[in-house]
């Protein structure tokens, strides 16, 4: 691992986002491919002016830079392994979107949904987010189509959205879903969207049946078995339980 010594620029967060994302497994890999899951962005004082997000409601989605500041103790290396590749091809770090990056920026297409201000607190919400929960934001902007959607452009190997599993819940975690979904709205379609990206580890034999597997959403625990090709949802319990 390479840390080099740039002369350093200062920023300054702007806030953070408050996501369902409580740790990195399970995470969708790029924005936009889970949109049940909200972001709330949280202003710092000193950025908590209203007149800054004046207008952005004219746009319908935006940019947002972010800190991946839960890797960026973990350093970077000029070569990565994309989990799109098996996790077995290396790249260059540059030619991928890893979080294992100089700098640790990360830049994310939302879709915007609300400014709210509430106990006198700004708010901004988002939908689609990647991020984890409380990820520092450095930058929003909004996304101008003419200009940042290049319709014909290649996407190396990339190029496709990642295939799409099925998820089946069980009779022990169907009453726990009626039941949390009254807490967590759109649950069933974030638990349904998150698993159906296949979160297994890539570098791992995928394993089968009689593995299960594990992740947090919100204060939720949700574990899972995978069958055929398919998710099933076997217990969704509350962290506190
Ligand atoms: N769309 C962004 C980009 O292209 O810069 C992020 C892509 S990155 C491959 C997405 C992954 O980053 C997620 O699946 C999650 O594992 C990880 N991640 C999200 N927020 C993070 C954070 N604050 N710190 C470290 N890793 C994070």
């Amino acid at each position: 691992l390479t840390m080099s010594q740039p002369p350093s620029i200062n920023v300054c967060p702007l806030g953070i986002i408050r996501t369902p994302y409580q740790q990195k497994f399970a995470i969708p890999r790029q924005p936009n491919l889970v949109d049940a899951a909200r972001g709330e962005i949280i202003f710092d004082k000193g950025f908590d002016d209203p007149n800054m997000l004046r207008g952005i409601e004219q746009f319908s989605h935006l940019w947002l830079l972010f800190h991946f500041h839960q890797t960026i103790d973990q350093g970077w290396s000029p070569m990565v392994r994309p989990p799109r590749l098996g996790g077995n091809k290396k790249q260059g770090v540059l030619a991928t979107r890893s979080t294992f990056r100089p700098n640790g920026i990360g830049m994310s297409v939302v879709k915007y949904d609300a400014v709210e201000r509430k106990h006198g607190r700004l708010s901004l919400f988002v939908t689609g987010v990647d991020l984890l929960d409380e990820t520092p934001i450095i930058d929003i902007k909004p996304y101008v189509p003419w200009a940042d959607s290049i319709p014909q452009a290649s996407g190396g190997f990339a190029a496709e959205p990642p295939a799409i599993m099925q998820v089946y819940f069980t009779a022990q975690s169907m009453p726990q879903l009626t039941h949390w979904q009254g807490h967590y709205p759109q649950l069933r379609t974030l638990i349904e969207q998150v698993l159906a990206q296949d979160p297994r580890p890539a570098y791992k034999a995928k394993q089968e049946s009689e593995h299960e597997y594990g992740m947090s959403l919100f204060d939720l625990n949700i574990r899972w078995r995978v069958d055929n090709h398919a998710n099933y949802v076997t217990n969704i319990t509350h962290n506190k339980e």
